[in-house]
């Protein structure tokens, strides 16, 4: 078998542009231009790079973008005033702190910090709570990105075996509370988990959210299962210039899988697009 590769670039575009769509929309309905802030603590080179393709893309789907980079040396204090006069800017419809924080700065309270209404990525735990109660929460962004890159090859969901490894806040947890929201059987696997092939064997949906490269393997995998690689790992290459790669071994897990996504584009391009539309619909929930 030859798995079809589930285009995250070529999705999370078609995500963009509904997006840009809507945003016209609200503006043309209400005089509203949903605006997005980023707060940025620190110099780690990935969150900076992750931080300016959220400008860029919020941007140009026709929202404000408020930007905020902060000293590593910055108080808790001078974080939540930031985060408190953001909360009260009514031209600010999301807040997005960029994780990680500096070690002290202990992120959770920082993200309970932020109003509700306005937590795009969904980590505040009134969101979490409404995420595995039913109710209209805003859901993380890469789980909710995977969930629409799984439906686009697998619409029947229910009572399918789902196995999730990772059981981080970020990505496993609501990944799992997604996939049992849609009824599937759901296993959610870590660092822990006793015979991890085995349980993976089970699965008619595998997500990976690890962060180690290509660990999952064809072996691991039950014919003609969907695959969602969400790790990003970067590795050595013999011409020096390195290399991303996910957490399972795409090549391999190709010749057993019936659709994959692949790193990069996968679920990385889909994070941001579905965080936009998460700001999108909090401008809207502001005038509604
Ligand atoms: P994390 O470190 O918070 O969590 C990793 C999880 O993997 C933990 O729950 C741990 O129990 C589990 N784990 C670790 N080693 C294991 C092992 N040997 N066997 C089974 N489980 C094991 O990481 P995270 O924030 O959830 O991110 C996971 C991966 O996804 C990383 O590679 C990260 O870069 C990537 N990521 C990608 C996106 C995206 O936009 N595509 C977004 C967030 C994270």
């Amino acid at each position: 078998m030859t798995a079809t590769r589930i285009d995250g670039k070529a999705f999370a575009e078609k995500v963009r542009e509904e997006v840009a769509v809507g945003v016209k929309a609200l503006k043309a309905s209400h005089g509203v231009t949903p605006g997005l802030a980023v707060v940025l603590v620190g110099e780690d080179p990935a969150s900076q790079v992750y931080v300016r393709n959220k400008v860029r893309q919020t941007e140009a789907c026709g929202m404000q973008s408020f930007h905020h980079v902060l000293d590593t040396t910055t108080s808790r204090d001078s974080l939540l005033s930031i985060i408190e006069s953001l909360n009260a800017d009514p031209e600010v419809h999301g807040i997005l702190v960029q994780l990680p924080l500096p070690d002290h700065l202990d992120s959770r309270d920082v993200i309970e910090a932020i109003d509700p209404a306005k937590d795009v990525d969904g980590f505040h735990t009134s969101n979490v709570g409404e995420l595995w109660t039913g109710g209209e929460p805003f859901i993380p962004c890469t789980p909710i990105g995977c969930l629409r890159l799984l439906k686009s090859v697998e619409p029947n969901i229910a009572g399918k075996n789902a196995v999730v490894i990772g059981r981080s806040n970020i990505v496993g947890r609501p990944m799992a509370a997604l996939l049992l929201n849609e009824s599937a059987t759901v296993t959610i696997a870590h660092s822990k988990t006793k015979d991890l092939p085995a349980v993976c064997r089970q699965a008619d949906i595998l997500v990976a959210a690890v962060g180690r490269p290509q660990m999952v393997k064809a072996d691991w995998i039950k014919p003609g299962a969907v695959v969602l690689d969400v790790g990003i790992n970067r590795i050595e290459t013999e011409d020096g210039k390195g290399k991303l790669v996910g957490d399972v071994d795409f090549d391999d897990a190709s010749t057993v899988a019936s659709a994959i996504t692949p790193v990069p584009g996968g679920p990385g391009p889909m994070t941001i697009a579905c965080l936009l539309a998460n700001t999108l619909e909090a401008a809207k929930r502001s005038v509604s």
